[in-house]
């Protein structure tokens, strides 16, 4: 539809103002010298911040891979 189109094109724009910081990962203004998620922590909590982040990812996949199968369970049950 035209206004997700929009909205896309929009996002697409204000993605092109961002830019990856190279500690965490995380988008910043290009305008900003430095990353506004990072800047106030030590290399340790990033370290243990990204970990976290993984290991939510990893959880994350397995809780949606659960769930295809048991939709897939039910699917071939009825
Ligand atoms: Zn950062």
């Amino acid at each position: 539809m035209w206004w997700q189109i929009h909205n896309l094109e929009a996002k697409i724009k204000h993605r092109r103002t961002l830019q990856t910081c190279a500690r965490c990962g995380f988008y910043y203004p290009k305008i900003e010298t430095s990353c506004h998620h990072c800047f106030e922590m030590s290399d340790e909590d990033v370290l243990r911040n990204l970990a976290q982040k993984k290991y939510f990812r990893v959880g994350l996949g397995k809780s949606m891979l659960l769930g295809a199968l048991f939709i897939l369970l039910i699917m071939y049950l009825f």
